[in-house]
Order: C-alpha cells, then structure tokens, then sequence
C-alpha cells in the first residue's frame, strides 16, 4: 500500500497564484514573476518551459516588463511604488491571508507609535520582508527562541509570525518575550494551512512503516513539516524528487506514506508514489 497524503500538496495561496500565472501564460504567451513563484524547483521548471520569466528587483529596475506577477509572499509597499514608477501593471497574487496580515502590522505600525513590531520569521525571507515595509522598516525580526532572549524592549510589543513560521517555535518565542516583558501582545499569524497540518501529519505518519517527504530544500514549511515527520516516525525521508529515492528504504516494507509540504506540487507526489510502487513491486518479484 502506497497513499498520498491528502494534505499535502499547494495549500490554497499557492494554488491561487500558479492558477494565475497558467492564465497569463495562455493569454499572453510568457510571463514576469517578482522573484520565485513558489519555493519548488521542479514546479518551476515546469512553469519556465511554459515561458514564466522569474526575474529579481535589480532586473525589475534594469530592464522593467510591461506586466509583472507579485507572489503569494506579498511584497513592501516600495515594489509597489517602484513599479508604478516603471509602468508595469501588477498581477497582484499575494494570498489574501499574508494581505491581511500585511494590514494588521500596518494598523499596528501607524496607530500605536510607542508599540513595536516584533515579527518571528525567517531573516530575509520574501514575506518577511514584506511585513516589515509595512513598518517602513522598523519592526525587529526574531529567528529563534535565542534570539528572544537576547531581545530587550521595554515598552509594549506586538508580536506576529511569519505565515509559514514554526507554530510551536513560535509559541516558545512569545513565552520567552512574556516572561521578559509583561506588555506583550502575540497576534496567533500562523496560517491554518501549516498549523493544521501539524497534528495530521503526525497521524498520518504514525500509520506507515516508512514515510516519503516530498519537498524542495528551499521550503520553510517543508522543513518544519519533515521534523514532525521525523518526530511521529523515524522512518521518515526527505526526498526532491524521484532520482532521490533509495531501494533500501523499502526492505521489508510494503506500507509506505507519502506526504509534502504547502509547495509541493501533486504531480510530483504522484511521481513519487508510483515509483515507490515500482521500487516494492520489483522487490517483492526478486529483481
Ligand atoms: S501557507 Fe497560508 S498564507 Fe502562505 S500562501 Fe499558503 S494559504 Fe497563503
């Protein structure tokens, strides 16, 4: 037995937004995307071959297209500036649950001058960097429970988290800052689509000899969504893609679980499980 996990797979921002970027790829033949489309090279390649353009800021400045796709990460106000500077008309694909996070700090940031924004995410991340223009800058990025501790701010705190961030990282890191500080006010900004997975994933996990993660190594919530694996069943692997599974894995194994994180695209789950069906198969006929 081979199952997919039926969790795995685009959650509902990145399907919105490579739905778009399929679109405009019919209507216009090739498009812009400001950095990344989603955190899966495999998908990327496929859209690439589609005639998607992945460009950066520096090439957004240099050599401006006349449409640009924005990413389910969202972008600072200052893209948006920037762009409206060079004439490109947006595809505006940011996922309504990080615009309305956006919106939250940017409320936080303008009405309550003498509270900080502190924001637990990964460092230079695209959404990241997205949350904190909406402060002009000004919030503080925290990336571990170490960096809480050493944090001193007297005065009030609002506290967010990245979507994709760690959930119960994050619970750690707004204990930290509790203990630290009394006016400490943590916003739960954790995207249902990566909090819920938690307690299904370990589920579905505990349910299979062995288990396949598909993911990219450049996924935030792959990595975070693997350690549970490795935490509910230490026969879990981490895997790219189909080149990356290992015959031995499977000795003595015919239940086998695969699963993905939020940018895994189905198509690749499916490769993966029918090769893991050739890998028992060939075994079990003494190949
Ligand atoms: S994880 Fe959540 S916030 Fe991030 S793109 Fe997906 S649905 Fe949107």
């Amino acid at each position: 037995m081979v199952d997919i996990d039926k969790y795995a797979g685009f959650c509902f921002g990145v399907t919105k937004a490579i739905g778009s970027a399929e679109n405009e790829l019919a209507k216009h033949g090739s498009a812009y995307c400001l950095g990344k489309i989603v955190h899966n090279q495999k998908e990327e390649n496929r859209l690439e071959k589609l005639g998607l353009h992945t460009i950066d800021r520096n090439e957004m400045l240099a050599n401006p297209p006349s449409r640009m796709m924005v990413r389910a990460h969202g972008e600072p106000p200052s893209t948006y500036a920037e762009a409206k500077r060079l004439g490109i008309t947006v595809v505006d694909e940011t996922c309504p649950v990080v615009l309305k996070l956006q919106e939250l700090i940017a409320q936080k940031y303008i009405n309550e001058s003498d509270c900080k924004v502190v924001i637990f995410g990964k460092k230079g991340h695209a959404e990241v960097n997205g949350l904190v223009g909406q402060t002009e800058g000004n919030a503080i990025v925290v990336s571990s429970v170490e960096e809480a501790e050493k944090l001193n701010i007297d005065g009030k705190i609002a506290l967010f988290s990245q979507t994709t961030a760690d959930y119960l990282l994050y619970l750690q890191v707004a204990e930290v800052l509790k203990r630290k500080n009394a006016k400490v006010e943590v916003h739960e900004t954790v995207c249902g689509s990566v909090k819920n997975r938690i307690p299904r994933l370990k589920e579905f996990c505990e349910k299979y000899e062995v288990v396949i993660f598909v993911s990219d190594e450049a996924s935030s919530n792959g990595r975070m969504l693997y350690d549970v694996c490795r935490s509910a069943n230490p026969k879990s692997y981490f895997v790219t893609e189909v080149a990356d599974l290992h015959d031995e894995w499977f000795v003595g194994c015919d239940n086998v679980g695969i699963s993905g994180a939020n940018s895994t695209p189905s198509w690749l789950l499916e490769d993966v499980r029918k090769q893991c069906c050739e890998i028992i198969k060939s075994r079990n006929n003494g190949d």
